[in-house]
C-alpha cells in the first residue's frame, strides 16, 4: 500500500496542508481565511496551515462563485493537487447562494466545477467556522462517500 493509501485509511488526523483560491469573491472570505492562522486562531496548533503552491496541498479552500474567468484556473489548480485531495467552498457564494449566481459572469459556485466534500456556509463564515469544518475532516477517511 503506498503513502497516499495509508493516509486515505487513517484519515489526514495530525495535519492538514490548506491551498486557497478566490474564485470572484469581495474578499470578505478572504480576510476570514487568512485570520485562521493569526495568534488569536492559530490553526497551526492543530495542524492546519495554509501553503502557497497546491502540490503541497491536501485541500483546497476556494470562495467566491466561480466567476467564468476563474473556472478554468480553478480546474488546473485542483489538477495540480495531489492525492488523496478534498475541495471546501468557503462562504455562501461558494456554496451556490451567491445572489449573482447564473448571471452572465458568475458560476452556480464551487459544486458546478469541481466535486465538493465539505461547505462552509455564512457571508463570510468566521474564522472559528472555518477552523472547525476542516478539523472535522481531518479525521474523515479517504474517499470519502459522495
Ligand atoms: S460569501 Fe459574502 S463575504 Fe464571502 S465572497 Fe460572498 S459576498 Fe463576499
Amino acid at each position: 500500500m503506498g503513502e497516499a493509501g495509508g493516509r486515505a485509511r487513517r484519515g489526514w488526523r495530525r495535519s492538514l496542508q490548506v491551498r486557497h483560491v478566490d474564485a470572484g469573491s469581495c474578499n470578505g472570505c478572504e480576510s476570514e481565511i487568512a485570520a485562521i492562522t493569526n495568534p488569536v486562531y492559530d490553526a497551526q496548533r492543530y495542524g492546519l496551515d495554509i501553503v502557497a503552491s497546491p502540490r503541497h496541498a491536501d485541500v483546497l479552500t476556494v470562495s467566491g462563485p466561480v466567476t467564468r474567468q476563474m473556472a478554468e484556473a480553478l480546474r488546473r489548480t485542483h489538477a495540480a493537487l495531489g492525492d488523496p485531495q478534498l475541495v471546501v467552498a468557503v462562504g455562501d457564494c461558494a456554496c451556490g447562494r451567491c445572489p449573482f449566481r447564473g448571471t452572465y459572469a458568475a458560476g452556480e459556485g464551487v459544486a458546478g466545477v469541481l466535486p465538493v466534500d465539505a461547505e462552509v456556509p455564512g457571508c463570510p463564515p468566521t474564522p472559528e467556522e472555518i477552523v472547525r469544518h476542516l478539523r472535522a475532516l481531518m479525521t474523515t477517511p479517504w474517499p470519502r462517500p459522495r
